[in-house]
Order: structure tokens, then C-alpha cells, then sequence
């Protein structure tokens, strides 16, 4: 059997601008791709909303490979053994993988690649995840960025490499077959509300770029509007890479200067993904411990009932609910409701973050190694860059000014779809006749806040102080 490339699928689920593809087609030799759903300890498991859309977008790219006549394996275990045997099943000479940046990723890529070295297999990995990799970009002193924003102005003035064709080659083999099991029942929601795969990444982006971006500024903050991209998933599996959306918008720009505002306040937003990378990389175990080291000393609260309200959107604080809701049905919530329920976990309950972080690290089919911890941390107060620890969220002002209407809550907690628009962010302040009316029987068909949202500001102002 003449010698092959193995291709080790990561978080790259894509045919386009994919560096690691693209080189083994290059050669004429046959490709093998693999994923490996690692189960070394040292790494992170992914979540079950996660999985739920691996298997699919899987199943996709699965298909596209079959049509450049590369055949995809799945398999389970450790990499550390499974890509040592690939190789010496298929007699393979080269292996590409694109890169990660989480410390235990990669330590165990550097460990697995001096390995095949020594063993004469030449190993080569490259960039498909990220505009610039956090060592290509640091401050006027030479140190990793703390701070948001002279980090953006900075990513902004760098020369972004353009993304690469589709691989191609003209070959096509039968798409082998790829046994995931049947999806979890809860899995529905998720699959409903998704196209997931490259393909669908393309169309989401296009639609986005034509019909959303020039509004984006004003309306990224509504959480019923579909205002924003929607592209987090697609991104965290690699189903399209930052480059081509870079690449798209500034294209756009160019041929209509009038979105130049819009495309801008846009980019900023994926720039909080290269930030979150470029933390990931240089702070080393973020979803752990707290950038800020103190806030590891804070004697969080620990109650489980609470923790338990929360994750089922059981709170009695409407937009909350509504967005756990939203997060345990769909697999995703919007931005601004992430940061109210986050808000009011580590802050009006006084919970560790990473208690939530884990959850939302289960639910979301976003839950991203880089973007989770940090924003986790961002919105605890102890991340770099991170909001002050006395700026605690007022879910009800919060929910009158991005959903004034209360159609966001309505959708997703039907049970106050009768209230006037005045108490749907705050049921416990109407009157008796008010409920009767909505058909609402607080403490029954509803929660009463399982927090009082004034005492305990206070009481978390006084923590943290301390
Ligand atoms: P758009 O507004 O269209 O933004 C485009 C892209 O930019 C996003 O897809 C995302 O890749 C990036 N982006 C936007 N906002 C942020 C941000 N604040 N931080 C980092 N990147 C950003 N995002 C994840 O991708 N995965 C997560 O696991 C995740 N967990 C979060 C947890 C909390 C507590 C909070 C407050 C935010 C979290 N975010 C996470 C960031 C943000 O909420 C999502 O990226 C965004 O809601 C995704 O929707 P979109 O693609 O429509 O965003």
C-alpha cells in the first residue's frame, strides 16, 4: 500500500480555509480524516449540547470529504493511542492538525508531536482558528494584552491573512458510515432549531451580511430581534472561520461604504473571541481558576436549591427564566440575557461562577473553551478586563429596556403571557386583581423570586468589598 496523509479533525469541521486539509491535498497521496472524541483525563469533556451538534456537523463534512475522496473516521478514546494506531493502520508519513490553545490541548499535542517525530512521521500543524494567534500580537512592551480594547485597535491595524480556496480534488469515494447512536431525547429543540454544517455556516453568514448587519448596532441588544449573526456554533466547531467572516465583511465595506460603522461594531464583536483566544493562551487554566487570584478567596454561597431554580429557569425573575429557558431548549441564549443570568448567579446569588460556567459549558451548543470561561469571568468580575465586581445587573430595568414589550419573556415563559406589559418583568409588584386577571397564581403557577433582588445587591456589594 503506497504511504498516506492523515488529516486529525479538531475544531475545523469545514472544507474552505482549512489549512490542515488543504496541505494534505496537496500531495497526491490517499487522505485519511479523523475525529477523535477524546477521552484522555486531562482534557475537558464536551458538553452534551455540544456533542449533539459534533455528530451532526460530523455528518455533514462527512459528505463533503467523500466528494474529495477522503474517507472520515470517528472514533472514541484517547488521542494519544487512537492516532498512533490510524497511522500505523494506514501506513501513513504525514499527519496535519490544526491547532489549539488550551493549555491541556496543548501540552498534550506538543508531547503527542515529539512522539511521531521521533517515531520519522513528519507532523505539521497550522491556524484555521483564529484571526492572529495570541503569540503574533502583544503590547508595545512585549507582554500578552489584559484589556479589551487597545487589543482590538491593535488586531484592527494587523494584516489578517486571507482565508484559503476550498480544497479540492477530483476523486469521490462512498461516504462511509458514521454510527453516533440515536440523539438524546432532549436533543429535539436543538435539532429543530439548527442547520448545522458548513454549508449552512455560508448561507447563516450570507443572510446575516445582506439582511441584519446594517442594523446590528442598534438591535444586537434585543434579545427577541433576530439581530445578531448567530454564527457561535458554527464558529466553535470550525464550520467557517474567522478569517472568511473578516474577510467577508471588510469586502462588503469596501463595496458599500455605508456599512463601514455597522461591519465595524461587528468585527469588534468577533474580536472578543480573539481576546478570549488570546486570554485562553497566556492565562492558562481559565475556566478553573480566577484571573483575578482574590476573587478565589471569596466564600461563595452554596445552595443547591437555588442553583437548581436557576439552571431550570425556575428563578421567578422573568428575563432570567426566560433565558434559561431559552438555553435549555435551543442549545443557545442571547448575548445580552447571558449576562443578566450570569449576573445574577455570581452576584444575587452569590454562587461561584464556575458553578455556571459548567452548566452553560453543558447546554450550549457554543460552549466554547475560550469564550465561556472568560465571559464567565467578565461578568463574576474577576476576569482581565472584567466588569467592576460592584456593577450588578438590575434584571427588571435590564429586561424594560432591551425587551420593553415583554415579547421575549412571553415566549418563553408562557405562564405570564396574560400580564400587562408594566408587570411582566416583575410579576410579585402587581396587584391581586392584575394576576387574577393574567390568570397568574404566584407561588403556584409561578415562582415568587427565589431572591429579593435589593438585599441581596447589598449583601454581594458587601462580599466582594471584603
Ligand atoms: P454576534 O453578536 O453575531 O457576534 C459574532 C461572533 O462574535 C459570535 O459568534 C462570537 O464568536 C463572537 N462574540 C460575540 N460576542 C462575544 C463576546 N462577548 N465574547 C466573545 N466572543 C463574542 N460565546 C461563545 O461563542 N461561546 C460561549 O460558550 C459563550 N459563553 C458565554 C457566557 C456568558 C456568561 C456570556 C455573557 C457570553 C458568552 N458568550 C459565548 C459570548 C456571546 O454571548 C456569544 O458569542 C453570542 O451571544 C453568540 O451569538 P452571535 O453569534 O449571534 O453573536
Amino acid at each position: 500500500m503506497a504511504s498516506s496523509t492523515l488529516v486529525w479533525l479538531r475544531n475545523d469541521l469545514r472544507i474552505a480555509d482549512n489549512p490542515a486539509l488543504a496541505a494534505a491535498l496537496k500531495n497526491e497521496e490517499p487522505i485519511h480524516a479523523v475525529y477523535v472524541l477524546e477521552t484522555d483525563r486531562a482534557l475537558r469533556p464536551l458538553g452534551g449540547a455540544a456533542k449533539v451538534w459534533l455528530h451532526e456537523s460530523l455528518k455533514a463534512l462527512n459528505d463533503a470529504l467523500a466528494e474529495r475522496g477522503v474517507r472520515l473516521s470517528y472514533r472514541e478514546g484517547q488521542s494519544k493511542t487512537v492516532i498512533p494506531e490510524m497511522i500505523r493502520e494506514m501506513k501513513a508519513e504525514r499527519v496535519y492538525w490544526n491547532r489549539r490553545y488550551d493549555p491541556a490541548g496543548r501540552a498534550h499535542d506538543a508531547s503527542l508531536k515529539k512522539g511521531l517525530k521521533a517515531d520519522g512521521i513528519a507532523v505539521e500543524s497550522f491556524n484555521a482558528a483564529l484571526l492572529i494567534e495570541p503569540w503574533d500580537i502583544a503590547t508595545k512592551q512585549g507582554t500578552p494584552y489584559g484589556v479589551f480594547t487597545p487589543f482590538w485597535k491593535a488586531l484592527r491595524d494587523k494584516l489578517i491573512a486571507d482565508p484559503i480556496g476550498r480544497a479540492e480534488r477530483h476523486s469521490e469515494i462512498k461516504p462511509p458510515a458514521l454510527d453516533f447512536g440515536k440523539p438524546p431525547f432532549w436533543a429535539n429543540g436543538i435539532l429543530e432549531r439548527w442547520a448545522v454544517g458548513e454549508e449552512a455556516a455560508k448561507r447563516v453568514l450570507s443572510g446575516f451580511l445582506d439582511d441584519l448587519l446594517a442594523d446590528y448596532p442598534n438591535d444586537r441588544d434585543l434579545p427577541r430581534k433576530r439581530a445578531t449573526s448567530e454564527m457561535s456554533p458554527h464558529l466553535r466547531f470550525g464550520e467557517i472561520g474567522p478569517r472568511q467572516i473578516w474577510f467577508a465583511v471588510r469586502h462588503l465595506i469596501a463595496s458599500n461604504p455605508s456599512m463601514a460603522n455597522a461591519g465595524d461594531k461587528f468585527l469588534s464583536e468577533l474580536a472578543w473571541r480573539e481576546f478570549s483566544y488570546h486570554l485562553l493562551y497566556h492565562r492558562g487554566d481559565i475556566a478553573r481558576h480566577s484571573m483575578q487570584e482574590r476573587f478565589d478567596e471569596i466564600e461563595w454561597r452554596s445552595d443547591a436549591k437555588a442553583l437548581h431554580a436557576w439552571q431550570k429557569g425556575q428563578t421567578g425573575i422573568p428575563i432570567v427564566d426566560a433565558g434559561m429557558r431559552q438555553l435549555w431548549r435551543t442549545g443557545w441564549m442571547h448575548n445580552r440575557v447571558r449576562m443578566l443570568t450570569a449576573s445574577l448567579l455570581t452576584k444575587n446569588l452569590l454562587t461561584d461562577w464556575r458553578k455556571g460556567e459548567q452548566w452553560f459549558w453543558d447546554t450550549l451548543v457554543d460552549a466554547d473553551p475560550a469564550n465561556n470561561p472568560a465571559s464567565w469571568q467578565w461578568v463574576a468580575g474577576s476576569g482581565a478586563d472584567a466588569a467592576p465586581y460592584f456593577r450588578i445587573f438590575n434584571p427588571i430595568t435590564q429586561g424594560e429596556k432591551f425587551d420593553s414589550r415583554g415579547d421575549y419573556v412571553r415566549e418563553w415563559v408562557p405562564e405570564l403571557r396574560n400580564l400587562p406589559d408594566k408587570w411582566v418583568h416583575k410579576p410579585w409588584m402587581a396587584d391581586v386583581e392584575t394576576l387574577d386577571k393574567a390568570e397568574l397564581k404566584l407561588g403556584i403557577t409561578y415562582p415568587i423570586p427565589i431572591v429579593d433582588l435589593s438585599t441581596s445587591r447589598e449583601r454581594a456589594l458587601e462580599t466582594l468589598k471584603r
